[in-house]
């Protein structure tokens, strides 16, 4: 009965039960012309989302799957592409690039800061070989947010392509597609869209799809010449993961009664109450911009991160995501994502407090909570009004 799970984990995150009633109903046949209005509803209000006139493409698969249709689709092997590597994601960047031939060049920026568009810039000009730039919006794994506006003018004055994987983004903070003129959008359904894992979308720019009909790569599911075949007749390929659709569909019904910029305020105020709270309590906020995706935090030096997390959530039942990678045991994230009420950073961070002196760290709690309230309330009159 006490145990409630508090999910604060960067995927899944918390859905609503609006949505995920949505998908509990009997499943209507994908061929039938009733499914074929609720796909045009939805790849509508796809657009929408990804502020794109270009058409939204998704699979049944997780994000990392769209990140290889993206591969798959725009290049060829032996071409060189600039992967940014400053995180788990930005490695996976260049492990289906190696997997699929290609010939990454590594832009390796520090684990917790952002990548700057002037190196970006200088490895471009050393090699003109490069094709494309790789990269996170937000890198999940250390709460990063990288320049992507600033590397959208960049690759267009050089004539490389943008991909970037907005996984944890889109839907979070302002990403316009068109108006930036990002050329490869990547996202995922178990993050920033607050739905069930399963689904991943992708959208390319008519730069970017000049290429789908050129590359030498393998690809079979994933083939976008196909999808785009089938979309012209509202139709997808092969049998899509109806039940997720029809989440999604409610999903981004919410989405539009709501509005993208309301939607962005609540990321950004919930997020900076999180971040001011960490700091209010004595401790440190690891990432340099960080993103409005989740908030993460420094742990002290002599603390295993993985007693926290496993404390908080045996006891709790909150569940906060520990480090990733060469992060593990140092970091505690707390993600923002999916279907959460603003007050719930009071409770995430009244966790991280509670489980941080249980464990011989004591905080400032009462300054924390009360400096992450005090802008909740202030600026939630407008957000929330
Ligand atoms: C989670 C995540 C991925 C991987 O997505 P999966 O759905 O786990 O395959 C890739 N990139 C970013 C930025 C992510 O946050």
């Amino acid at each position: 009965m006490f145990k409630k799970w508090h999910l604060f984990t960067p995927g899944p995150v918390p859905v609503s039960s609006r949505v995920l009633l949505a998908g509990a109903g009997e499943i209507p046949h994908h061929r039938l012309p009733e499914f074929s209005r609720i796909l045009a509803e939805v790849r509508e209000d796809l657009r929408y989302l990804f502020q794109t006139e270009r058409p939204v493409f998704f699979f049944a698969s997780s994000g990392t799957g769209a990140m290889e249709a993206a591969v798959a689709n725009l290049f060829s092997p032996g071409e060189r592409v600039l992967v940014v590597r400053g995180g788990k994601f930005g490695e996976r960047w260049g492990e289906i690039a190696e997997a699929y031939g290609l010939r990454p060049a590594y832009l390796d920026v520090p684990w917790g800061t952002a990548v700057r568009p002037e190196e970006v810039e200088e490895a471009l000009i050393r090699d003109p070989e490069i094709r494309a730039v790789l990269v996170q919006a937000h890198e999940t794994s250390t709460g990063v947010k990288h320049p992507v506006r600033e590397l959208a003018e960049l690759s267009r004055s050089r004539e490389v392509l943008l991909v970037v994987d907005a996984i944890s983004a889109l839907g979070v903070y302002p990403l316009p597609m068109d108006e930036w003129g990002l050329d490869v959008v990547v996202a995922g359904s178990q993050k920033s869209l607050a739905l069930p894992p399963g689904l991943s979308f992708i959208a390319l720019s008519e730069r970017a799809w000049e290429r789908v009909e050129r590359s030498g790569s393998p690809r079979y599911y994933f083939d976008l010449r196909r999808e785009w075949k089938a979309y012209r007749k509202e139709t997808t390929a092969y049998t899509p993961a109806v039940s997720l659709l029809l989440c999604l569909r409610e999903s981004l019904k919410t989405i539009r009664e709501l509005g993208l910029e309301r939607l962005f305020a609540h990321y950004a105020l919930i997020s900076r109450a999180c971040r001011e709270g960490v700091r209010a309590m004595g401790l440190e906020v690891f990432s340099d911009p960080p993103c409005e995706a989740l908030t993460v935090v420094k742990l002290p030096e002599d603390l295993d991160g993985g007693r926290l997390t496993k404390l908080l959530r045996q006891r709790y039942g909150v569940v906060l995501a520990g480090g990733q990678g060469r992060l593990k045991g140092k970091v505690v994230r707390i993600t923002h994502m999916g279907y959460q009420s603003p007050l719930e950073v009071v409770l995430a961070l009244s966790a991280l407090a509670v489980g941080l002196s249980e464990l011989g760290h004591p905080v400032k709690m009462e300054a924390g909570v009360l400096r992450a309230l005090e802008i909740i309330r202030e600026e939630g009159k407008e957000v929330y009004a």
